[in-house]
């Protein structure tokens, strides 16, 4: 075993059962609970990460009832039938060995049905419906619901169950005073309104017995306005251990909290400091959460006592085997979670299975498999971007013998760009990922080489792969080769210097980018939690309610415009649950983002333009161009010319809506088959 990670390898005596280790995988809704044939992929999907010895596994969030369902149709579990189809998960899991935990959630307000329930019949910023406020009556059927729920769960053979007390959901609604407004014995004062959780726990440690996991998830900073005190808080934990809970899990922010908690623009570990505060008030372990993706980041939060556990919830999408590599001293082979959001809650939040986009198999254990070939071939692949290098990785995994070849100095393709963008230095963990799997899989890498057909008809080779990627479309205006000009490799790759004052033409998902980049100056905020925190106003010293402060911003580095074309709000096809972190980053930096713009000329004079009918310049130093991409397929078009048998990926397929998910979707299906 590792001596690297020896704390966080140590195994928790929780009295009546001993995890294996402090990693906790944390409760992620995959949708796979609710499609036909779900439940059986869950079990495999389950299994594989205890398979990867994670020491204790917190399933999706499974409703006590029908109000409190994610959304209509969502997953429950209220009767004896519904049991049966649990068992696949527990059994599966409890063959590997491990320990899993069924998560009781109550959406409440958050609840994408029209039944839905609150305490108070406030509807949220987040949900289209209003809630009905719940009776009396009815919040003693809903506590009952939940101990029902949580014997159905022990019936069902889980190990345990997390109680969901955080993120904004039923329970914490009632908890805090800006959505329980109640009068009666359940709302008031702070000792009413946590009567809710702690009768559930109470009643539920009762009816399940002493050798049953409770794990209680706590909001330990709301970031909303009317959230808890940090006394509270504490006064909360002590009521909760008291009342029979096991483990207390860190909830960090609600759902409907305008500060990112979870995005890559998180630091790494970035709210540890809200368990390590708690740590030593109460007796029964804590759990620390919230973009904790490496080994070493999470053996230095044990390590040091930040916590007694640490959750992590991605990071087992992108790598079932996190637990077991760092293990066996491999943490250098962890396919690392860069939080992108863009597989995973990006799919839940538009009703689509969650995936992950470094590791497509994530939920689809049992569809994508890399299985040994039983006649291993002579395999070329042409770039080694994103879609090469998983090309490359699976396919030599699988037994083949591979050549990648690169034009550049360097493996990595545009995530080489992507890494140097402040609050996204996450992507060269993919880089650094693949580098590892082609050594360890003996993939031979000829870098500086642009490969022509000449160049092929020296080489041997049974299937030749093009994944030669994109290059930056120019678009046609008078005064584009003006030395003020530029395009976004020119500054994120070749670091060309850029003047004080810039026009960007074209607010895509690389337009934001490089406006990021531009506007920074200094260590990243995504480097330093101290600056994040300032920059996204958390009040570290639990002075207001709900822990919200004045945002503290370093002034943008430059002047900035970002221009579109077309009319409407900036960024609204970026990601679902990022779009309004970087609307809202360049927002402080006060980047002008305008719309309707037409691009008349640039000269010495700057950008001219015309907007809702007005002529204008704007007198930049540069004018950097990021008008979406190209495919760059002359070499394939020459090869097919030929009558070569050639596969093609990624953006040298096809640029439009390109990113690197489906780069290496399409890399992983092929190499899965070659
Ligand atoms: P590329 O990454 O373009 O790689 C192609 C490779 O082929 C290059 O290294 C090139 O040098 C090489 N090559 C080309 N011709 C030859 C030849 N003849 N011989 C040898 N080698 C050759 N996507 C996301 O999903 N999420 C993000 O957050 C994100 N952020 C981004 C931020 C920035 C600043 C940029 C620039 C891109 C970002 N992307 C993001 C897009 C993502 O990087 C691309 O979709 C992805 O890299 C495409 O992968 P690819 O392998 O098809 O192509
Ligand atoms: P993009 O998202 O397609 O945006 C291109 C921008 O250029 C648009 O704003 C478009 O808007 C403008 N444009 C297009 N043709 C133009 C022309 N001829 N003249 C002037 N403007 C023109 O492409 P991208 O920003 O290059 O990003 C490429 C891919 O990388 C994206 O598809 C994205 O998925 C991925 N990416 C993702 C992220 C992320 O955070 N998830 C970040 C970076 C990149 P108008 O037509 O309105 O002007
Ligand atoms: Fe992490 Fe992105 Fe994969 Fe989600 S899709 S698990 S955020 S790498």
């Amino acid at each position: 075993m590792s001596e690297s990670f020896k704390n966080l390898l140590a195994p928790l005596d929780l009295g009546f059962t001993v995890l294996k280790n402090r990693v906790l995988m944390g409760s992620m809704h995959t949708m796979l609970e609710e499609i036909p044939g779900g439940f059986e992929r869950a079990a495999v999907y389950y299994a594989e990460r205890a398979k990867g010895q994670v020491g204790l596994i917190i399933t999706g969030g499974i409703s006590p009832n029908e109000a409190g369902v994610v959304a209509q149709h969502g997953a429950k579990l209220t009767n004896e039938n519904e049991v049966e189809k649990h068992k696949l998960i527990t059994k599966a899991v409890h063959e590997e060995n491990g320990t899993i935990c069924m998560q009781i959630l109550h959406t409440g307000r958050y609840s994408y049905n029209q039944n839905l329930v609150a305490p108070s019949p406030i509807q949220a910023p987040i949900n289209f419906f209003t809630p009905k406020e719940l009776s009396l009556t009815e919040i003693h059927t809903t506590i009952d619901d939940f101990v029902k729920c949580a014997l159905l769960a022990q019936k069902a053979g889980y190990d345990g169950v997390e109680i969901m007390g955080s993120e904004g959901y039923l329970i914490n609604q009632f908890i805090v005073k800006r959505t329980n407004h109640r009068t009666d014995e359940y709302g008031g004062k702070y000792e009413n309104r946590i009567k809710f959780p702690l009768e559930i726990i109470k009643k539920t440690r009762a009816a399940v017995g002493e050798k049953f996991i409770i794990v209680y998830r706590l909001s330990m900073l709301d970031l909303v306005e009317e959230g808890s005190s940090w006394t509270e808080v504490v006064q909360l934990a002590k009521e909760v251990e008291k009342a029979g809970a096991t483990i207390i899990n860190t909830g960090i922010g609600w759902h409907e909290a305008r500060i990112p908690t979870i995005a890559t623009v998180v630091p790494r570990g970035g709210f540890s400091w809200v368990t390590e505060k708690l740590m030593g008030e109460v007796n029964i372990p804590l759990v620390a959460v919230n973009r904790i993706n490496t080994a070493e980041i999470a053996e230095e939060i044990i390590a040091t006592g930040k916590a007694n556990m640490v959750s992590l919830a991605r990071p087992f999408l992108a790598d079932p085997d996190f637990v077991l590599k760092a293990k066996e001293g491999r943490s250098e082979e962890i396919n690392t979670c860069i939080a992108c959001n863009q597989a995973c809650l990006d799919h839940t939040f538009t009703m689509q299975i969650s995936s992950c986009l470094v590791n497509p198999r994530a939920c689809h254990e049992t569809e994508l498999n890399y299985s040994k070939t039983a006649m291993p071939k002579r395999i070329i692949i042409v770039g080694a971007g994103p879609a090469g290098l998983a090309c490359a990785s699976i396919s030599a995994e699988r037994g083949h013998h591979v050549t990648i070849y690169e034009a550049g100095k360097e493996i990595g393709g545009q995530f080489n760009m992507a890494k140097v963008i402040p609050g996204k230095e996450e992507y060269a963990e993919t880089i650094r990922y693949y580098k590892n799997m082609l050594k360890k899989h003996q993939v031979k890498v000829k870098l500086n080489t642009k490969v022509t057909p000449e160049i092929l008809e020296a080489e041997k080779f049974d299937e030749l792969i093009i994944a030669t990627g994109v290059t930056p479309r120019i678009p046609i205006i008078p005064g584009i080769d003006h030395p003020k000009v530029l395009n976004y490799v020119e500054v994120l790759y070749n670091r060309k210097s850029v003047g004080k004052k810039v026009a960007i033409i074209g607010a895509g998902g690389i337009g934001f980018d490089v406006a990021e980049f531009l506007a920074h100056e200094g260590i990243s905020p995504s480097l330093n939690t101290k600056k994040y925190m300032d920059e996204w106003g958390v009040d570290m010293q639990h002075k207001h309610p709900g822990s919200l402060t004045f945002p503290h911003v370093e002034a943008s580095a430059r002047e900035i415009y970002l221009l579109k074309r077309s009319g409407g709000k900036h960024g609204k096809d970026l990601g679902k649950t990022t779009g309004w972190i970087h609307r809202a980053s360049l927002k402080l930096k006060n980047v002008q983002m305008l719309a309707n713009v037409q691009y008349l000329k640039i000269d010495d004079a700057g950008l001219h333009i015309l907007q809702n009918g007005e002529n204008g310049i704007l007198n930049v130093d540069n004018v950097v161009i990021c008008a979406g991409q190209e495919s760059l397929r002359s070499l394939y078009d020459l090869l097919k010319e030929n009558g070569k048998s050639v596969h093609l990926i990624g953006g040298a397929k096809l640029a439009n809506e390109l990113d690197a998910k489906r780069a290496i979707y399409e890399a992983a299906h092929l190499a899965a088959k070659l």
